[in-house]
């Protein structure tokens, strides 16, 4: 049993982010707000396996989809794939909306622990792409071991 003063400083911790769906115009959920509250307490993104894991049985597993899914479509989160091809999840940029993502910015793996870190200060080089091909995205990973990793060593 949560005591009353936990459950309020739990509601005052959840604040931002219930305001964050008010702003993108979602329902405010227990799943959506427990996705959220994890993913931003994490430096690096998280894949879908990962956060079942922390969520244990809190969330059940299509739910978790939806909600990604979701997140991903209203452009509060956007998705990396790392080097085994699995999807993670990193908060967005102020900047994106529904149908637009604006996280321009390059994508750290690291080859070791397979962390991926988004490097929001680096932005993409201008490409020149031929005038015949929509541009919709460009994405750039830099591969390398991370700051953790190299203290291990
Ligand atoms: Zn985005
Ligand atoms: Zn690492
Ligand atoms: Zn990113």
């Amino acid at each position: 049993m949560k005591t009353a003063e936990e459950l309020t400083n739990n509601l005052i911790a959840q604040e931002p982010f219930v305001q964050l769906l008010r702003q993108f115009k979602l329902k405010v959920t227990q799943p959506r707000l427990s996705v959220l509250d994890i993913i931003s307490k994490k430096k690096s993104a998280i894949s879908q396996p990962e956060l079942e894991k922390l969520l244990g049985n809190q969330i059940d597993r299509v739910t978790l989809y939806r909600v990604l899914a979701n997140f991903e479509e209203k452009g509060i989160l956007h998705k990396i794939f790392d080097l085994q091809g699995t999807a993670t999840y990193a908060l967005c940029s102020t900047s994106c909306t529904e149908h637009a993502h604006h996280d321009q910015h390059v994508h750290f793996i690291c080859s070791i622990c397979n962390s991926i870190y988004c490097l929001d200060e680096i932005a993409l080089p201008q490409l020149n792409i031929p005038a015949n091909f929509q541009l919709n995205a460009i994405a750039v990973n830099a591969v390398g071991i991370c700051e953790q990793c190299q203290q291990k060593k």
